[in-house]
């Protein structure tokens, strides 16, 4: 199949060349340029899109500062649950409306085919902020069944100024989940956007203001990580982050949090899943959902089933359906509305990804599919679906996040060897078992070390679900009312009613 028959769609090169880019940081309601400017660079084409402000600690103070206010002053905290409701139900309506320009965004930053942005990305971001606003006029407190001379009441209450630090696979998606629950709460947020992402955070930002957010509520500061990120992290009048990245960054936030106000840190990190396939299972729907679990967003998902764990007896049937749908879905240009893969987020990433993948397969392993940037032509950073077999178990390729299209398969014997393969790496967010044996499913998904397990499917659920992991991927939930206990504090009031 050649790659040159995507050629980008006309509605979607129209759009890009007459949207305007939101570039500011928003601060109390306010766009503000400086100090710093942030170069977007597409990886379509490796050439730079525009200029953004990129904040420094000072802008983060400011900021928080703003969100401070707008906290204390209870223009938000201290409307009914009914009126944020109005208001975030509003917000999902504008993001739904403008979900091209949002979408196409995602493409232009980060690669991704602004079809599925559109699709699917941006249908999550609408759900989220618009079942968070639904859901958040009917939580009740509670009262307990205490002796008849005392009252006593649980009451929830917003944490305060939230500083939200999120990743660029999945932009607007992380920042929803963050932001949507914690503005539902009554929270003030303070969201940092990735470097490589900063566009669509924006101009949901924007549309955020066009819905009635008040001044203050949500605030935006792009920068650097180790600056930007960092000052949120240790700023002493932030109560909670909440934060998805990566494992060694989030290893940080705990220490910025200990090293200012212990702050509440919750942390949705990396992950190394795995899809481990037994043989009574249905070998064509396992075959395909593999294949799409590790190659979907060009393997940039905490999700991606980088591991195949595959019964010995069907290793052969297994691996070669893989490599049948790998070699269809080949990376092409994000515009194109019928780009079965986008590109990878960066030429530094891919770079960082090809150096992890020659260096594990120097391990162990053979590379029997991809394995070479493609499309090189074009300036930009494509790089086809990859798979390594007869991977190690305790080998580079099996044990860490590459965050890329690559897939380490290995074999086990049996069920007790299986399931000591899939726990066995320092991460527990998600992973599928395949199998049509009812006891066998119930069985191992119980001893699966996962904050997330699927049962003959993978990447499933909906918003009223808990996302999250466990181990070093991390605690603490996103979406579900789950979500919700990262934002609010448990307040107990015991009232003793004394004599008449
Ligand atoms: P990253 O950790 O490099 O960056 C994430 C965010 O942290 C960005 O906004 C970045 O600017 C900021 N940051 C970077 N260095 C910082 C520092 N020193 N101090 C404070 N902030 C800092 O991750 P990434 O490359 O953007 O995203 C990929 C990672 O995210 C992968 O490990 C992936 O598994 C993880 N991820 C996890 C989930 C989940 O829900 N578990 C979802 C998506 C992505």
């Amino acid at each position: 199949m050649s790659n040159t028959s995507y050629a980008p769609t006309p509605e979607w090169v129209a759009r890009r060349d007459r949207l305007a880019y939101p570039t500011g940081n928003l601060i109390a309601g306010r766009w503000e340029n400086g100090p710093d400017t942030l170069v977007v660079t597409s990886p379509i084409d490796g050439q730079p899109v525009t200029e953004v402000a990129a904040g420094d600690a000072a802008t983060i103070d400011r900021a928080v500062a703003a969100a401070r206010i707008a906290f204390e002053d209870g223009r938000w905290s201290g409307l009914p649950p009914s009126s944020r409701k109005e208001i975030l139900i509003r917000w999902a309506d504008l993001c739904h409306e403008r979900r091209e320009d949002l979408a196409l965004l995602h493409a232009l930053e980060m690669g991704k085919p602004a079809r599925e942005a559109r699709d699917v990305d941006m249908r999550a971001v609408v759900r989220t902020i618009r079942w968070f606003g639904e859901a958040i006029d009917k939580i009740l407190d509670e009262i307990p069944n205490v002796p008849s001379d005392v009252v006593a009441l649980i009451q929830r209450e917003p944490a305060g100024v939230v500083g939200a630090v999120v990743p660029w696979n999945f932009p607007l998606t992380m920042a929803a989940w963050k932001v949507a629950p914690a503005l539902a709460a009554g929270c003030t947020v303070v969201l940092k956007p990735a470097e490589q992402s900063p566009l669509s955070a924006l101009l949901l930002a924007e549309l955020g203001q066009q819905a009635g957010l008040p001044d203050g509520v949500l605030n935006v500061v792009n920068g650097l990580g180790h600056v930007a990120g960092r000052a949120l992290g240790e700023h002493p009048d932030v109560d909670v982050v909440t934060f998805t990245g990566s494992t060694a960054v989030g290893r940080k936030f705990l220490e910025y949090s200990a090293n200012s106000n212990i702050k509440r840190v919750w942390l949705e990190l990396g992950g190394k899943g795995a899809n481990v396939v037994f043989p009574d299972a249905d070998l064509d729907k396992a075959a395909s959902t593999a294949a799409w679990s590790i190659f979907y967003n060009a393997g940039q998902m905490c999700t991606a089933g980088s591991r195949l764990l595959v019964h010995e007896s069907i290793h052969d049937v297994i691996v070669e359906k893989v490599m049948a749908i790998a070699a269809g879905m080949q990376p092409a240009n994000p515009l194109a509305e019928d780009a079965p893969l986008g590109a990878v987020v960066s030429a530094q990433h891919m770079g960082n990804v090809h150096r992890m993948l020659e260096a594990g397969v120097k391990e162990s392993g053979e590379l029997i599919s991809g394995g070479e940037p493609v499309l090189t032509e074009t300036g930009g950073s494509y790089y086809p679906p990859t798979i390594v077999d007869g991977v190690r178990p305790d080998s580079l390729l099996a044990q860490e996040e590459l965050f890329g299209p690559v897939l380490a398969v290995t074999t086990f014997s049996d069920e007790d060897e299986a399931l000591t393969l899939a726990n066995g790496t320092p991460y527990g967010l998600a992973s599928a078992v395949w199998t049509n044996d009812l006891s066998r499913a119930h069985r191992f998904s119980r001893r699966l070390k996962m904050g997330v397990v699927w049962v003959n499917c993978y990447e499933e659920g909906d918003l009223t679900v808990p996302f999250g992991g466990v181990k070093q991927s991390g605690f603490g939930r996103d979406k579900s009312l789950h979500a919700l206990d990262k934002f609010f504090d448990i307040k107990t009031t015991w009232m003793e009613l004394g004599d008449k």
